[in-house]
């Protein structure tokens, strides 16, 4: 022990180390540029607790927040071959997913999850937009199946929430096959007499919106989420005209009948608690706490 390795080293290490502070301590909202801090912005679900601006969340933090006491199971899918067609454009198909795999933990860009809410057995699908924007290819095809299988295995509902730019361009048409994939796996659904809930998240486009994430029981959006098959840029430089405001966001279609409800994300969890019930004939949720049994038995309740 002497002064070189007591204080000299220490000082020289911490003159390197103390750079490193995570960079991703604050984030900027999109709409309206408040800095909010990353703590305060997962105790709002990654809603802007300014404007009320609805960020992207990613599946596994949505179902912590979904399920009751955040638990849930997740639902195995079946892994397809990787990169069927050996696809390459600035870079190999293998190499951007063993990045998304790498930049979000998780295995493709669907997560499907079995869990309760409000007492309710439910099994979810939540796509990720932060996997290759979402992208649907056959990975996701297997998903929806297998959420599907599982929903009616339980004889529970399937609740699916959408966030994707469209089809997986590296698959090819083999993505495009997940379209009527999809469609039969929520027809398994409808024949088995169970709900089929589609939370639209933004954005969600293309193939996914001409396929599963149109045909639900109910149609629920989050504020501000754009929803369409083509997006507006496309669209205002074939037809040449000014598309007017709030033009394919969900508030908009809510006004013009293509949405049954937009629902602040906070709210989702007791929304999905009442239709869900209402859906399959049950009493409504339980809301709050329930009275601990003493109190109850004091009462002469039976
Ligand atoms: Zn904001």
């Amino acid at each position: 022990m002497n002064w070189i390795s007591n204080y000299v080293r220490p000082k020289i290490n911490s003159l390197f180390t103390r750079r490193e502070v995570p960079e991703n301590l604050w984030v900027k909202c999109d709409e309206c540029g408040t800095m909010l801090f990353h703590r305060e912005l997962d105790a709002s679900l990654q809603v802007c607790t300014n404007c009320g601006h609805h960020m992207a969340i990613s599946p596994r933090e949505r179902f912590r927040a979904l399920f009751d006491g955040g638990m849930f199971a997740e639902v195995a899918v079946p892994r397809p071959i990787a990169d069927p067609l050996a696809f390459r454009d600035q870079k190999k198909y293998v190499d951007r997913l063993r990045e998304a795999r790498k930049a979000t933990g998780e295995e493709e860009a669907m997560l499907v999850a079995e869990g309760e809410i409000s007492r309710l057995k439910v099994v979810c699908a939540g796509q990720d937009f932060a996997f290759m924007a979402g992208s649907m290819g056959i990975y996701v095809g297997n998903a929806i199946i297998a959420a599907a299988e599982r929903a009616v295995k339980l004889k529970s509902p399937l609740v699916l929430f959408a966030a994707a730019g469209g089809a997986r361009m590296q698959e090819g048409i083999l993505s495009l096959m997940q379209m009527p994939r999809s469609t039969v796996a929520v027809q398994l659904l409808k024949e088995a007499g169970l709900p089929y809930v589609v939370v639209l998240t933004h954005p969600t486009t293309g193939g996914v919106t001409a396929s599963y994430a149109m045909l639900g029981d109910v149609q629920i959006a989050e504020p501000g989420a754009l929803i369409c098959f083509a997006g507006p840029r496309v669209i205002e430089q074939t037809i040449r005209e000014t598309l007017p405001e709030g033009f394919q966001r969900a508030e908009y279609l809510l006004d013009h009948g293509m949405l049954d409800r937009v629902v602040k994300r906070k709210h989702l969890r007791r929304e999905l608690a009442s239709i869900l019930r209402l859906l399959l004939g049950l009493p409504p949720p339980v809301l709050g706490e329930l009275p601990a049994p003493s109190e109850v038995e004091a009462r002469g309740a039976p």
